[in-house]
This record gives C-alpha cells, structure tokens and sequence, in this order.
C-alpha cells in the first residue's frame, strides 16, 4: 500500500467523558466541532495510534503536554493511504460502433491518469445516474459501498462489471467496449442512450496503489515456461479476450475462441502468430451454439492424450447457478500444461466447465470459468 507524503498538522485535544481515573486510553480528537480520530494510549511512551474520520488516514502522532489531562494539543503526522480502488468521475468523450453488437465508449476525465493500466482481463465498474437524482447519493471514500447498502433502493446507483478495454492515463481516457442488448438492464440502457459529455463514475484501479489492485483472473504459469493458451468466451468476453491476446508473449502458442451474435461481430484483434483465433456467429441460434462445439474440439487438439479420458479423481462439485455466482479461478496455475480461460453465459460457461473438467480430466487449477452473466437475471 503506497503513503503519500506525510503532513504533519497539530490538533486540540478534548477528552470525552473527563473525570475519568488513570489511566485514560482513548481520547478523541476534534478539528474545531468535528471529530477527526480515536486515540489510543501506549502510555508511558506516549505513543498515539490514531484512527482517523474513516480510513483514508494512516496516522502517527506524539502527545504533548500531559496525556492526563482533558485538554491539550497533538502533534499528528498524517499519510495519506491509498486504497487500490477509487471512484473516477468522467465524461464521455466519444462513442463508436464498432459492430452491430457492440459500441466502443471513451471515457475522460482529469483524474484518469490514475487509472491503473494493467491490461489483461481488469475489470473495473461502471456506477450509473439515478434517474432525476445522478450521483446526489453516491458517497465516495473507502465506505462507499457500505453507504450505498444502507440507502433505499430508488437512491442507489445501479452499477456492472466491464473490462477496460484501452487504458491511456498520458491522455486521461478508457476505453470500454459495451454489447448492446436492449433494455433490459441499466448498463445496456444507459449505453444505448450515451452522448458524448455524459457524465458517469467509474470505481477502477488506483495506480496510486502500488500492490495487486484485484480484478484480473488471467493468471497463466510464471513467465519464462512454454505456454499454450485455450482462451474461449461470449461477446462479454469479447474486450478481456482481445486485451488479454493483445499482450500474450509473442511465443504464446494456443486457440481463441469468441462466440458473437452475428457475423458482422467480428472485431480487429492483434494476437500472437501462435494463437488461433476463430469467431463464432450465432445468428439467431442460443447462447453456446457456437462456443460449446468449438471448444470441445479445440480441447481435443490442445490437451494430451493422458487427458483425453475420464480422470477417476475428477469430481466436480455441482454450482447451483441461478442462486450463486460461477466463479472459478485457480491462484497459480501448473507449469507445464495447458492453461485455459474460459467467460462467459453462466449456463455455457457450466457445461464447458464438466466437459473439460469431469469428461476430459483437465486439471481444476489450470482453468478459470467465470460466469460473467445469467441469461435472465440482473447483474448484483
Ligand atoms: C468481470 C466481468 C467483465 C465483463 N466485461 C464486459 C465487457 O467488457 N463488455 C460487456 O458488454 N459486458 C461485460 N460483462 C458483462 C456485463 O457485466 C453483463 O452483461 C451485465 O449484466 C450487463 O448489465 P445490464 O445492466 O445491461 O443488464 P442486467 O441488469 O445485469 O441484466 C438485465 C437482463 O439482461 C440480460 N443480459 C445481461 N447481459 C446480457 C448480454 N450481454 N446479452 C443478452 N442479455 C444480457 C440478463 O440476463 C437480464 O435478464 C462483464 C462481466 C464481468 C463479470
């Protein structure tokens, strides 16, 4: 976690609840009426722990005078902590349609120089307006989602998972590339309607931050092994599979496989020579009509032999899919095999995980499934 620089400010001292006996251990620190820190005593060595007005503050002070007494002054050395996520708030600098499913919009703002470009599969959210109110009721902060919770349905701002398609802090832009599909749910609905100057925040990754923000799921076998990639997904997956090709290593070697809804869908895409990349239109046909046949044969061409018959130890807890989230994603992945990623349609995404787990015996920890939607359901 990354400190900005310290500042050091002195604060006046008010002991709630004076009278009390030795020793006292908590204090609390008012900035003129507000209350800004809890402090805790290490007395004798007159250490302070402070907590601050919620936690963006890491603190450190010294108490002068005498930590006995019911008034006094603080000498506090704040940080600033910077929490991997934050709230972005952007406009629309342009919208592009770039098929007849999907729509590419360019986010600006001042701030996105911070958001984090870390490629691959990032998702990050898209927080959209309360009709008549905007964002009157989004609080912002570390306890934002905390506030969110604890407002009346109609306040809260509904919000969805995207992937960041392009990120260019030099220019202050993200890209996200959205598939239209009616309606039926506020993302789609917003981004039917999208205007260049709309405002909308974003809650993304804090380059800030200098740990793991969170967010990716592709995480292939350490760099420096040989690697061979199944990447496979829906048109939700279309932007993480195309970022993610994007900066494989150019001796990746593998297939990709993208299922649209119709042929017009085909994106440009930059992959490594290695990987095969095959699109799949589903005119009109249902969801995985395309996906599921192909990535059964792409197994079959990309897994061992030892792999291609039923492994006794292969037991597949059941995912009840309509009432928790499909979401499996292995830590680190086992050098030497084949390492796939798999997004998508929850239902679709279920039956390629049984195939490729419990008929052809491939190793859990070398797979990630993720249910990136439910057919008939809302996101949340
Ligand atoms: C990690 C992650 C990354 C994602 N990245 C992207 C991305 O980059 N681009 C992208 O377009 N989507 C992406 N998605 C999927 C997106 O979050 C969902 O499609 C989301 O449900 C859309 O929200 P909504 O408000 O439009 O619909 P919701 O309110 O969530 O759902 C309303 C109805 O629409 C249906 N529905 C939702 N999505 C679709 C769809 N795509 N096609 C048809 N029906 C649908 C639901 O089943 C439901 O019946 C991602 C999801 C995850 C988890």
């Amino acid at each position: 976690m990354r400190e900005e620089s310290p500042q050091e400010s002195r604060l006046r001292l008010v002991l709630i609840g004076g009278g009390l006996p030795w020793p006292v251990t908590q204090y609390e620190v008012y900035d003129g009426k507000r209350f800004v820190a809890r402090l805790d005593l290490a007395y004798p060595e007159r250490r302070v722990g402070i907590e601050y007005d919620g936690d963006h503050h890491r603190s450190a002070g010294v108490i002068l005078g005498c930590p006995n007494s019911t008034r006094g002054e603080v000498r506090v050395t704040t940080t600033q902590v910077v929490a991997p996520w934050r709230q972005f708030t952007v406009d629309v600098a342009g919208v592009t349609i770039l098929s007849p499913s999907f729509i590419r919009i360019t986010f600006t703002g001042p701030e996105l120089h911070r958001f984090a470009d870390n490629g691959y599969d990032q998702r990050f959210k898209l927080i959209f307006p309360v009709p008549e109110h905007g964002y009157a009721y989004l609080k912002d902060g570390p306890d934002w989602y905390e506030q969110w919770r604890a407002l009346p349905t109609e306040q809260r701002n509904p919000f969805r998972t995207y992937t960041a398609r392009a990120v260019r802090p030099h220019l202050g832009e993200v890209d996200v590339d959205l598939v239209l599909h009616g309606d039926a749910g506020p993302a789609s609905r917003w981004a039917v309607g999208a205007t260049k100057g709309d405002r909308i925040v974003l809650l993304g990754p804090d380059a800030g931050f200098d740990g793991d923000h969170g967010g990716i799921e592709f995480r292939p076998p350490a760099s420096g092994v040989s690697r061979s990639v199944l990447l496979a997904g829906d048109e939700t997956a279309v932007p993480a599979i195309c970022s993610i090709l994007e900066r494989l290593p150019a001796h990746t070697r593998g297939e990709a496989i993208l299922e649209v809804p119709h042929a017009g869908d085909r994106l440009a895409v930059t992959a490594p020579p290695g990987v095969v990349v095959t699109w799949g239109a589903r005119d009109g046909d249902g969801h995985g009509s395309r996906l599921i046949p192909a990535v059964v044969e792409a197994a079959g061409r990309l897994l061992p032999t030892r792999h291609r018959q039923m492994r006794d130890d292969a037991e597949l807890s059941d995912i009840d899919i309509d009432d928790s989230i499909l979401w499996e994603v292995p830590e680190a992945a086992p050098a030497d095999s084949l390492y796939a990623w798999l997004a998508g349609e929850a239902g679709v995404i279920k039956t390629l995980r049984r195939h490729l787990v419990a008929e052809r015996g491939m190793d859990r920890t070398a797979v990630a499934f993720m249910g990136y939607w439910r057919l008939g359901r809302a996101e949340g």
